[in-house]
């Protein structure tokens, strides 16, 4: 596949951890330049530039809150600076605040949809023009599965998780004409920081309830993202591809 991305450059929210890091190495490896935000860690940063580096790429870290429209702006300049061009968006920073609806306090909300809703309106604002006037641009949101089929204690997590799906076909159809793709994904349980704060008991209990009985991995994500904004899937815009092990059949 590595001919259809090579000499590409992709910005990747939340690449530090988890799923975002996965996509970055991956990208790297088909011949993407990337740059990444992040928010806390800049050891983690430094790491995954050095492990770019060793696969032979180039890789930016862009420390950045999602939340922050004007630097959503800063960002996209930065990275046509460094790199002069951007071809490729994903969208991945995103958070929980798992509780009950009674016990759901407005930061709680806010948090939540601020940083995985309107932190992918801000990036991709800040990003269409570029790909509107290059007649070219592919945006992959990560959404979840937890928008489509929500379990309960999360009515902040599947209101932005499902916005993401409502924002990604609206674009897709108003930027088809203009050569740029708009898909989503939706992981179901995969294993990062952000499932690894489950007690054992209920991931037992989750996994019981997967087809595939096991978590997914970060890799069986990217390869998907891959997938998405490679030349293999030209004829893909507006759709919400589920990776869950068959959790939200
Ligand atoms: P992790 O918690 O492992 O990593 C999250 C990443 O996002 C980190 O790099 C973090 O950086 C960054 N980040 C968090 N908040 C912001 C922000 N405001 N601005 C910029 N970057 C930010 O998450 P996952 O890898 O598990 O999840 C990635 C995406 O996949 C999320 O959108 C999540 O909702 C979605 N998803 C995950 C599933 C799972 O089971 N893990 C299932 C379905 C969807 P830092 O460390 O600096 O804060």
């Amino acid at each position: 596949m590595k001919g259809h991305l090579l000499d590409k450059v992709a910005i990747v929210t939340g690449g530090t951890r988890g799923i975002g890091r996965s996509i970055v190495l991956s990208l790297s490896k088909e011949g993407v330049d990337t740059a990444f935000t992040y928010v806390k860690n800049t050891s983690l940063a430094d790491s995954l530039v050095e492990e770019v580096r060793r696969i032979g790429r180039k890789s930016i870290p862009v420390q950045m809150d999602v939340r922050d429209f004007d630097g959503s702006r800063s960002l996209v300049e930065k990275v046509k600076e460094e790199f002069g061009r951007i071809d490729i968006l994903v969208n991945n920073a995103g958070i929980t605040r798992d509780r009950s609806l009674m016990m759901m306090s407005r930061d709680d909300w806010t948090e939540v949809v601020d940083t995985d809703l309107t932190g992918v309106f801000n990036i991709t604002r800040a990003c269409i023009v570029t790909f509107l006037k290059q007649k070219n641009g592919n945006i992959v949101n990560i959404s979840s599965v937890g928008g489509i089929h929500p379990l309960s204690g999360q009515v902040n997590y599947a209101a932005a998780k499902a916005g993401v799906i409502g924002f990604t076909k609206s674009l897709a159809k108003e930027v088809a004409p203009y050569n740029i793709r708009v898909n989503a994904v939706a992981p179901g349980f995969i294993e990062t920081d952000m499932t690894g704060e489950l007690g054992e008991i209920y991931k037992e209990k989750v996994i019981d309830l997967i087809p595939v009985k096991r978590f997914g991995t970060p890799e069986e994500v990217a390869r998907v993202v891959i997938f998405l904004v490679s030349d293999r899937s030209q004829y893909i815009t507006g759709q919400v591809i589920q990776i869950d092990g068959g959790l939200g059949m």
